[in-house]
């Protein structure tokens, strides 16, 4: 019986966990098993909606904390933008409150 043919992500982030020493590109940890949060995961280090491509000098294998931490930033980020724009217009009409 012949082997089970697998998708080609998985072996291409074993490929770069193991080019990487098997450590996180971020924090320089070491993966963990599967189903935990420091098990290694495929990374954009261009994301994709910025025009990153699968291209491998644009991937990199990253545990999952941080890929979530990054993602959660980016997030943040773009509502950080919003927010700011909201501030500063209340900045400008708010009263200085002194102690
Ligand atoms: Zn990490």
């Amino acid at each position: 019986m012949g082997k089970k043919k697998r998708s080609k992500i998985p072996q291409r982030r074993h490929d770069l966990a193991v080019s990487q020493g098997f450590r996180c590109c971020y924090c320089g940890e070491k993966f963990t098993k599967a189903g935990t949060p420091g098990a290694a995961t495929l990374e954009h280090r261009n994301p994709k909606m910025h025009g990153g491509t699968n291209a491998r000098e644009n991937l990199a294998a990253a545990c999952q904390k941080c890929n979530q931490d990054r993602g959660r930033r980016m997030q943040m980020a773009k509502q950080r933008k919003e927010k700011a724009k909201g501030a500063a217009l209340l900045t400008s009409i708010q009263p200085q409150t002194a102690e």
